[in-house]
């Protein structure tokens, strides 16, 4: 195998136990490339007890010590990027491009942890004569993250560093198909100088999510996956007494007037369709053409044609997801749409056994159709039309959805109606992925989103943290003055 078993991470040491252990698949070619095990209640019980021993410390430890081991642990992301980045490609199946682009990012979240001093002072008021309020952010305590499969390293990275930095111990349980880069994160916050306990790994499933929001000793719960499950680590948690910041899946529209920069827009959506496979929960799926834009279309097709399944398109995770992805195009097409491009039944030579999609460009989809409305999670774009801007955010509107969407004008006005109308959390103006940039936080709106805040960036500082208010008074008159 190309990578050792993977064990769990806890108190500071990879711990072999009896459980259980599945394949990790290399999407990119069918290969098992290494095994994972099925923890059991009793591990996130010894991770719980972990975190819990280790925060006695680390809440105590000043933010600006905290952060130091932030900084070294960016030094050590820049030194070691492409090897992390191998790992991401070969787990997950993108371009090597995609998973250097993944790990970068993950510097990027790391820095804006480093920034958190600046950020998170407390506030003090005297509000009578010789009476203060003082205002001070202080840890939430044993929190978790449960992630997806489709960004191995960002995602823990929207939570990780800022949920420590902010003095909280966590366990991170990554997703089952994609478990390889939490083992380096988990050595490399080591060698930056992290105490054991602050950081621990529970592999897992189904079992395993659920045994977290049961689990009495851990306060807060951040998910990232499908809508149906966001509902369930939702519901589950708060039940549970826990805060829990809960993102689903995704269905984001473009909306394209006929001003718009034909060459510009073509490139942008062809790339924000089939980047990461299609696989990101911002890649924008459905495009609504309103009027005549034939010629965008034209110019969008000839863009889509150049990108390359095993070349500049990688694999989708597992054969289920290539199965699926197929259905739905068939499924669009028995429904009457027209295939532009098509990606069905795509082979790379070498890799026949990996899980590839071509790019696939589908028109005169309808609102109706389950393509049209479900997340795909593939390279496919299903464009629809509508006469007006008007039908166009309607169709937007319609969505359960509500992470990102898009328009392609030249027109400042119509952005502008276009921005204020639209129903989602993160909107692009002639931007195919509209992707907020720290200290701006990610999060979507409607069902891409459960709970309050947002993931990352200034928002997620309220989940990681909880407000202590004190309020003094010292007599003046005591009488005792040693300043004369
Ligand atoms: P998923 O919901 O299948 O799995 C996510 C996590 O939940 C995994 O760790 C998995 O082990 C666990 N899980 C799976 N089924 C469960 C169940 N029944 N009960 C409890 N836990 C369960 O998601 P995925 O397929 O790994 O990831 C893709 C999805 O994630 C897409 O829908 C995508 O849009 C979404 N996503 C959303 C965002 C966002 O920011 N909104 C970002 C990345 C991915």
């Amino acid at each position: 195998m190309k990578f050792p078993e993977l064990q769990n991470y806890i108190a500071g040491t990879f711990s072999s136990n009896g459980n259980a252990r599945i394949d990790v698949t290399s999407p990119l070619d069918g290969s098992i490339i290494s095994t994972m095990p099925l923890s059991t209640k009793s591990d996130l019980d010894a991770a719980v007890e972990a975190a819990q021993k280790a925060f006695t410390d680390w809440s105590k430890t000043t933010i600006k010590d905290r952060v130091q081991v932030f900084y070294r642990y960016k030094t050590l992301l820049e030194q070691n990027l492409e090897e992390l980045a191998t790992i991401v490609r070969d787990e997950n199946g993108k371009t090597m491009g995609e998973a250097t682009a993944e790990v970068s990012k993950s510097i990027e979240l790391t820095e804006f942890a480093c920034s958190l001093p600046q950020l998170v002072q407390g506030e003090i008021l005297e509000v009578s004569k010789g009476v203060e309020c003082r205002l001070e952010r202080k840890p939430v305590g044993v929190v978790a993250s449960i992630a997806p499969f489709n960004f191995p390293h960002m995602v823990p990275h929207w939570t990780l560093p800022n949920a420590i930095a902010l003095g909280n111990c966590i366990i991170l349980k990554p997703s089952e198909l994609v478990p390889i880069s939490a083992r380096r994160i988990a050595e490399m916050l080591k060698e930056a100088g992290l105490p054991d306990g602050v950081f621990n790994i529970v592999n897992g499933s189904r079992e395993t999510v659920e045994a977290i929001c049961d689990h009495p000793g851990i306060q807060a719960v951040s998910f990232v996956g499908s809508t149906k499950v966001a509902k369930i680590v939702y519901q589950r948690a708060t039940s549970n007494l826990k805060r829990c910041t809960a993102l689903g899946g995704a269905k984001n529209h473009l909306i394209v007037l006929p001003d718009a920069n034909a060459e510009m827009t073509a490139k942008d959506a062809a790339a924000s369709m089939s980047g990461c496979a299609g696989q990101r929960c911002m890649a924008s799926s459905a495009m609504v053409g309103v009027g005549e834009v034939d010629h965008i279309i034209e110019k969008l097709c000839t863009e889509a044609r150049k990108i390359k399944p095993g070349e500049n398109l990688g694999s989708v995770i597992s054969k289920v997801a290539k199965e699926r992805i197929e259905r739905y195009i068939t499924e669009a097409e028995q429904a009457g749409a027209k295939i532009l491009v098509d990606g069905r039944n795509a082979t790379v030579p070498g890799k026949e056994n990996g899980f590839y999609v071509g790019p696939t460009v589908i028109d005169y989809v309808t609102p109706d159709m389950a393509i049209a409305k479900e997340e795909v999670f593939g390279p496919v774009l299903s464009i629809m039309r509508a006469d007006t801007l008007d039908k166009a955010i309607a169709i937007e509107n319609s969505s359960n959805y509500g992470n990102a969407a898009g328009i392609y004008t030249e027109s400042g006005g119509l952005a502008r109606a276009f921005m204020e109308r639209a129903s989602a959390g993160m909107i692009g103006v002639n931007i195919g992925v509209p992707v907020p940039r720290e200290p701006f936080s990610f999060g979507g709106w409607n069902e891409s989103r459960f709970g309050v805040s947002d993931i990352t960036g200034k928002s997620s500082i309220e989940f990681w943290t909880q407000l202590k208010k004190t309020t003094t008074k010292w007599n003046p008159e005591a009488g005792i003055n040693w300043m004369s």
